[in-house]
């Protein structure tokens, strides 16, 4: 599947509503569905790479730019800590193939995560 066609494809292209917490010509921010904390928030490209296995030097300065926005965004949240997560494939959790970063925030967090 191309990760255009994933659920974040269709949220990116407006077919279906997220909670938007930041936007610009590069990424999207919004509320996880089924958050863990009392801030979960997924920061993604628009560019579908489908996950960070598959980023390669081209993406460079854009995966730069998404741990700026995820820190950006929990600082927005009010968050002075938090958890900043991405999950490259399906054994280590990855449910969908657009890759994005969690930020996740809150309440106290425990290491090692399962
Ligand atoms: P992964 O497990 O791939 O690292 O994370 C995928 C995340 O996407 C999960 O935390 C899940 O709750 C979230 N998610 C799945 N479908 C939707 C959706 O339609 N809308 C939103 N806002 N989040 C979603």
């Amino acid at each position: 599947m191309a990760s255009s066609d994933t659920i974040f494809g269709r949220i990116l292209r407006g077919e279906i509503p997220c909670q938007e917490v930041y936007a610009d010509d590069h990424c999207l921010a919004f509320r996880d569905v089924n958050p863990q904390a009392p801030v979960h928030v997924l920061v993604i490209p628009r560019e579908p790479i489908p996950q960070l296995a598959e980023a390669t030097s081209d993406h460079q300065a854009l995966l730069g730019h998404l741990l700026l926005v995820a820190a950006r965004v929990a600082r927005q949240e009010g968050l002075e800590s938090w958890r900043t997560v991405i999950n490259s494939g399906t054994e280590a959790g990855q449910t969908v193939f657009h890759l994005h970063l969690h930020v996740i925030g809150g309440r106290p967090m425990a290491w090692p995560p399962g």
